[in-house]
């Protein structure tokens, strides 16, 4: 079993990519930090094993599971169909959803005036997946969209004029705006979305997850480190 296998090796290993506040991000110290890590640290602990943080591409976090180079892949990770077909998730912990970050002085005010811009998003995200718009169902035709590899290497090209508006997960996108003077968020939800932490398919391992994260929802912990993470 996976379980038995954690426990063996003594250590639990937590695929992310630290470039998602307050999820996860780099700490003063260079080391991952934010809501997932410490997340994995319960379960970590619910197993007696260390906890291991690899900090990857996001797009790589599920093939990397798939292939066993990891025992949970924990990044603000939406459910979607796509991915299940690939892995399993564990409870949902979160919901959020898409918004769109313009610099202040755009012409964008809604998601109509996406048709003929040029619109950065995170490589393999949910973002992605709406700006990209494969069977039209948003009608966002945009002129072209451009992948980073991170939200905030998105944002800069923003700030820089290479694109016209980035689209990317609501707290996230909150850090961003909060950092950068020239950007605003555009109050408009573009899309519905759970966050889970994803497995490799038919583990044992996601019992164990789902019986930390049901105590860690329903005791307001998740809430406190969301607050916590974004204030830090
Ligand atoms: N929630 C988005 C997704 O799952 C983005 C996650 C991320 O960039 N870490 O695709």
């Amino acid at each position: 079993s996976a379980v038995a296998a954690i426990k063996a090796k003594g250590e639990l290993v937590m695929l992310t990519n630290a470039a998602f506040p307050p999820f996860e991000y780099l700490g003063d110290d260079q080391q991952p930090a934010g809501v997932d890590i410490d997340v994995a640290q319960a379960i970590a602990d619910e197993l007696g094993v260390e906890l291991k943080v690899v900090d990857m591409e996001f797009d790589g976090i599920v093939p990397a599971l798939m292939a066993g180079k990891g025992d949970i892949g924990a990044a603000g990770m939406t459910v979607t169909e796509e991915r299940l077909e690939s892995v399993d998730f564990s409870t949902k912990y979160a919901t959020s959803s898409q918004y769109m970050i313009v610099k202040k002085d755009s012409d964008i005010a809604t998601k109509d005036d996406l048709k003929g811009k040029k619109i950065g998003v995170q490589q393999g995200t949910t973002g992605d997946i709406y700006a990209t718009d494969e069977d039209g169902e948003n009608g966002v035709e945009a002129e072209e969209v451009l992948r980073y590899s991170n939200a905030m290497g998105a944002a800069m090209a923003l700030m820089s004029d290479k694109i016209d508006v980035v689209i990317v997960d609501e707290l996230p996108a909150k850090s961003i705006v909060a950092e950068n003077d020239s950007l605003k968020m555009i109050d408009e939800k573009l899309t519905t979305e759970q966050y889970a932490i994803a497995v490799k398919k038919d583990s044992d391992l996601t019992a164990e997850i789902n019986k930390v994260l049901d105590k860690l929802i329903a005791d307001g912990t998740i809430d406190e480190l969301i607050l916590k993470h974004t204030t830090e």
